[in-house]
């Protein structure tokens, strides 16, 4: 793969502040100053997340700003699935509460669907992508294995964090977690990870982490 001349310069195409901050954390914690971030314009066009996959939607988002900026892009898209639920909701996470859904009424419904059930397993999931200027894409999966509490605990983090019981943690919500700590194990820093290692193929090679 032949790096890119000048470096490598990528466009967060978040336009949830909270997400275009645990992107750039992560990623900035393993490539360092090999990447240079550049914030979402915000003239970009915010897309319509239509798509029927998670990895649908990181396209739509990354592909958007592409073309907006001329410059690489980096989108994720990430589903809460609940497995009493059947998954849901998914790629409809989001609005799972109606199309102005926000954390709290989101938070609400998945706490009255599984009002009186046992089976509160669930899991996070993350794609993230990056559609670069010469049209190669880069794609990254990351997954995130808990349960869903009984009431919302936490005041870090965002969406449904403050409902959800990493497998393996010592009882905390994300929400209870700093942001490192989160990053660690995340479905987002997991993805990003992975992509971190997938951009550093377009790193010159005296660059490469
Ligand atoms: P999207 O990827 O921005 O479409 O997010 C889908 C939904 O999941 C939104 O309601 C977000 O608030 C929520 N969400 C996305 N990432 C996280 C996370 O890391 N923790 C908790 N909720 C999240």
């Amino acid at each position: 793969m032949n790096s890119i001349p000048g470096g490598l310069r990528l466009v967060i195409a978040s336009a949830n502040p909270d997400k275009a901050r645990e992107m750039q954390e992560v990623l900035l914690a393993v490539l360092g100053d090999r990447v240079e971030l550049v914030a979402r314009p915000a003239e970009a066009p915010v897309v319509e997340e239509d798509g029927e996959t998670l990895e649908d939607n990181a396209r739509l988002k990354a592909r958007a700003v592409r073309a907006a900026t001329g410059l690489s892009a980096l989108a994720d898209d990430t589903g809460l699935e609940v497995d009493s639920l059947g998954g849901l909701p998914g790629v409809r996470s989001a609005r799972y509460a109606g199309p102005e859904g926000n954390a709290a009424n989101n938070i609400a419904k998945i706490l009255g669907a599984l009002e009186g059930c046992d089976d509160r397993r669930a899991r996070f999931r993350t794609v993230a992508l990056v559609a670069m200027v010469d049209d190669a894409e880069l794609v990254a999966t990351g997954v995130l294995r808990g349960t869903i509490a009984t009431a919302p605990r936490g005041a870090g983090g965002f969406g449904y964090d403050a409902v959800f019981l990493p497998d393996g943690g010592d009882g905390r919500t994300l929400a209870e977690m700093g942001a490192d700590e989160k990053h660690e194990i995340s479905h987002r820093g997991r993805a990003l990870r992975e992509l971190a290692g997938l951009l550093s193929a377009y790193l010159p090679d005296n660059e490469r982490p």
